[in-house]
């Protein structure tokens, strides 16, 4: 057994032992772009899907949103990119332009260093020209939604002839928004000789037959996750979008009782910006990752168990295995790529025999994977509010009580200064509570002592339906809410006789239209069309746009009907909104 504090390894909490990037294979300048990111090591999934990749392999990779899994295809294909292959080598293809753009974001970051490398976005919603003139000038990677590749196929305009890779991500989703078919087209209608990639969280039969058809000997990867936390933990989480992290983080850290805390980021240069960030509102606190020292970290990790400093922002690599008692709270700023690296930091709190809590910061998007932790770890994680203006305030006054408390009893000290403030109120008519108050002000300085109820106004925190996960950011889930605007009943020519389903519908218009979430009303599936409440307001432009959509191949000729929609009583059927912008 290690000394106690130790921040070596210790053998009662193991961790496996991790490959880095460099092991696996990867092509210098993605090496060199990965470590500008600040990613540590590789995650699960990637450990497991990139070397099998690179050589040369089919995967069906059992992976979600969270997991790492862009890096865990995109890195081998830019490792093997042809620069001076004009037609697209590499096609992704994703269930919704979130994602595409996700995905392209990602990508480009990767290929910082490779010089003159395209990647092109290609989704529906957005107009052709700038999609044509791309293509045209030749691009290397195309990232889109099934259905405007099938769009650009059919017209000719993209060239997939010389395709070498095709990644399906989230295939679960693609098939459960009606892209069954343009994914199989796509699947056949490309060269036989393309290595493909296909990830899902889950795998229905459908996506096993696809892969059965279409994939050759695919690797199948999954990563297996099951752990075990300790009961004396109290697992909390906190539903948040990335940018109101820093203050959901502050008001947790006013109204928790902590001692220690080690706040757990994803990546080296988050460490570093995070504890700037803490140390600017008044709390100790200090960055580790692996970056820092072996002689630092014992410092710092020092300082933290003697109470010189609160709070430890780290990232998996540099906290693993650290073994400090104070230590109160974990708290999850970015969730862990895998349950195991969160049964891992968890494990960092509740030490000899105390109680620990962990806090995670889940947004949005990262619903499954708090799903995969519960899973995984057998234990619920509770959900928690923010804390409002109201609980941080009756924090501070609790403080500033204490304070005084702890003050009268420095007698001494109170007896010299009871003379010097009876002389104050003898000379200035002034009553003691009054002089007591200036006090306060003078010890409190310009910060104000409460927050006002305007702070919650200003930081409010949405809430987030449990059953609805939902990608967009949240300007995008701003925009959507304002939208819904008065609307009518508009029909399209296909219906239960084509075995439409309203989940089709939805995802064709919102995918061709750039419709939201908002938009849309009630469905009414009838034998040989359909009915749906869509916005009053649709423009001619994204009208003509949907009247020449195609679901299950079928023109559906979209046009206002105005007529009432069928709903008690009927086969009218309301449908799941969708869950984001397609
Ligand atoms: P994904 O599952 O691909 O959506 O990735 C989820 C998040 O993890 C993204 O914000 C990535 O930037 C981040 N990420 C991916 N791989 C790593 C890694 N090896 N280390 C740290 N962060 C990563």
């Amino acid at each position: 057994m290690p000394a106690p504090d130790s921040i070596e390894q210790d053998v009662t909490d193991p961790a496996p032992a991790v490959p880095s990037f460099a092991d696996l294979g990867l092509a210098a300048p993605v090496l060199k772009a990965l470590k500008d990111v600040g990613y540590e090591t590789p995650s699960a999934i990637q450990a497991a899907t990139i070397p099998t990749l690179l050589a040369g392999r089919d995967v069906v990779g059992r992976a979600q949103t969270g997991t790492g899994k862009t890096a865990a295809f995109a890195l081998p294909i830019l490792s093997r990119l042809d620069l001076a292959q004009s037609a697209p080598q590499a096609l992704v293809l994703a269930p919704t332009r979130e994602l595409a753009l996700q995905v392209c974001e990602a990508f480009e970051s990767y290929a910082a260093h490779l010089k003159g490398v395209s990647i092109l976005p290609v989704y529906g919603g957005q107009g052709y020209g700038q999609q044509l003139s791309a293509l045209r000038r030749g691009v290397h990677i195309v990232v889109g939604t099934p259905g405007r590749i099938m769009d650009h196929l059919e017209k000719g305009t993209l060239d997939l002839s010389e395709l070498k890779y095709l990644v399906l991500d989230e295939a679960d989703e693609m098939l459960k928004m009606g892209f069954a078919e343009d994914v199989a087209t796509i699947l056949a209608d490309t060269p036989d000789t393309k290595q493909v990639a296909l990830f899902s969280a889950t795998m229905p039969s459908q996506i096993r037959r696809i892969s059965q058809q279409y994939l050759h000997d695919p690797e199948e990867i999954t990563v297996a996750t099951t752990t075990t936390t300790s009961a004396t933990i109290t697992q909390r989480y906190l539903v948040v979008s990335y940018p109101q992290k820093i203050d959901a983080l502050t008001r947790i850290l006013e109204v928790e009782n902590f001692e220690g805390v080690i706040v757990f980021v994803r990546t080296k240069n988050e460490t570093e910006t995070l504890a700037e960030k803490l140390r600017a509102r008044g709390y100790t606190a200090a960055a580790i990752s692996g970056d820092v020292a072996q002689a630092q970290r014992e410092k710092t990790v020092n300082q933290l168990r003697s109470g010189k400093l609160d709070i430890l922002v780290a990232t998996d690599v540099a906290a693993r295995g650290l073994d400090v008692e104070r230590i109160s709270h974990v708290v999850n700023y970015d969730l862990p790529i895998d349950t195991e690296s969160y049964v891992h930091r968890i494990g960092r709190t509740g030490r000899a025999g105390r109680s620990g809590e962990a806090i995670s910061f889940v947004t949005p998007r990262e619903r499954r994977m708090l799903t995969s932790i519960e899973r995984a770890t057998h234990q619920p994680l509770t959900q928690m509010q923010l804390p409002t203006a109201e609980d941080v305030n009756a924090t501070r006054l609790g403080r500033f009580d204490d304070g005084i408390t702890a003050a009268l009893e420095q007698t001494d000290r109170i007896a010299r200064f009871r003379d010097i403030i009876a002389h104050y109120v003898e000379h200035h008519d002034v009553p003691e509570a009054d002089v007591a108050a200036a006090l306060a002000v003078v010890a409190q300085g310009d910060t104000p002592l409460l927050l006002s109820p305007e702070d919650d106004r200003k930081e409010r925190f949405e809430r987030f339906d449990v059953d609805r996960p939902d990608r967009g950011s949240t300007s995008e889930r701003r925009s959507r809410s304002s939208s819904s605007g008065p609307r009518t009943t508009y029909r399209l020519d296909v219906g239960r006789r084509q075995r439409v389903e309203p989940r089709q519908i939805i995802g064709a218009l919102a995918n061709e239209g750039g419709l939201t979430r908002d938009d849309f009303g009630g469905i009414d599936i009838r034998q040989d069309f359909s009915l749906i409440e869509l916005p009053v307001d649709l423009s001619g432009d994204v009208l003509d746009k949907l009247s020449g959509t195609r679901i299950s191949g079928q023109l559906i000729k979209l046009r206002r009907d105005g007529g009432p929609l069928r709903r008690a009583g009927g086969t009218g059927d309301r449908p799941r909104r969708p869950q984001r912008d397609r």
